[in-house]
């Protein structure tokens, strides 16, 4: 076992994914997340052709997750009626090697965490921990969690997300603070069935009078297909989002917003 020792904040994609490279290389590593287990919250993301490079090469675990997810390489732009409007590349198999790859967020976890199995002497992570001190000195990193240990590493990396704790550290007064730009994103599901698509190639961003609808298809045969759009309401607390979404409020007001947007309206039924 290598005696370096990496300490790592957030066992998000960033983190798990580090820590698997350390391991590959034989260096030991501490992760700190602070939930208490992994997260299946969240809905599909997109992964670029560097991320499943990384995926790949570094990780090996793109043979893995491919198959659950949705390849694609563009996404077209379309008039509600289904003119086009144009399209954009994220992914490009014969330039880049690898097409995009829109993915559930908790399947990369599951799967990081299943590879993460493979290394149990070189991994260590530490649910339900936070860092509450970070000491540097010239030789290492010594961090406190909130529990009152310590633990010493080599160096701390920050993987711990838009409100990073360690960004704070190491920025102190300097460090961006992440604002509410004033928009939302609320979306569900249909099925490819339920609508009249063939005028559209997915994945689409609709251009209609109320907004730009993305319609993204997250399932390996298409079938399945997420709506998603943005809404401006005043900033709320975090309660108060919930509340939003659970009351059936949200899903209320965008389709009122939509109620007159032609097909577009449909998703949100
Ligand atoms: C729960 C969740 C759901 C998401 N869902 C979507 C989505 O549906 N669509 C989309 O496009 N993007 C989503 N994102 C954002 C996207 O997944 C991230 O931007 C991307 O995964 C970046 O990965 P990351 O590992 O750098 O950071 P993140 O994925 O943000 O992971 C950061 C990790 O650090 C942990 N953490 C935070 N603060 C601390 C702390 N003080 N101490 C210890 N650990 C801490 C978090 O719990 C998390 O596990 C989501 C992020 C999260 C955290």
């Amino acid at each position: 076992m290598g005696s370096q020792h990496i300490l790592i904040n957030g066992a998000g994609p960033a983190g798990l994914s580090l820590a698997i490279a350390l391991a590959k290389r034989n260096i030991r590593s501490t992760v700190f997340e602070i939930r208490s287990t992994p997260t299946t919250m969240g809905g599909a993301i997109n992964l670029a052709p560097n991320a499943l490079r990384v995926l790949d090469q570094t990780i090996g675990i793109y043979d893995q997750i491919r198959h659950l997810g949705f390849e694609y390489e563009y996404i077209e732009f379309y008039s509600d009626d289904g003119w086009r409007l144009g399209g954009v590349a994220n992914g490009d198999r014969q330039a880049y090697g690898y097409p995009a790859l829109r993915i559930y967020r908790a399947a990369i976890l599951e799967a990081l965490l299943k590879c993460i199995n493979d290394y149990s002497t070189l991994i260590t992570i530490r649910w339900g921990s936070s860092i509450n001190k970070i000491a540097e000195s010239d030789t290492g990193v010594e961090v406190t969690l909130h529990d009152g240990s310590t633990i010493n590493g080599d160096i701390l990396v920050g993987a711990d997300g838009i409100h990073s704790k360690t960004r704070e550290y190491v920025l102190g007064d300097r460090a961006p603070t992440p604002i509410y730009g004033g928009q939302y994103g609320i979306g569900g599901c249909v099925e490819r069935n339920e609508i009249d698509w063939q005028n559209f190639t997915l994945p689409a961003l609709l251009f209609s009078h109320r907004g730009a609808v993305l319609l993204f298809p997250f399932t390996p045969d298409g079938n399945n297909i997420g709506w998603a759009i943005q809404s401006t309401v005043p900033e709320k607390t975090r309660e108060g989002w919930i509340e939003y979404l659970n009351s059936g409020v949200a899903l209320e007001d965008v389709r009122k917003q939509y109620a007159d947007a032609g097909q577009v309206s449909l998703l949100m039924i």
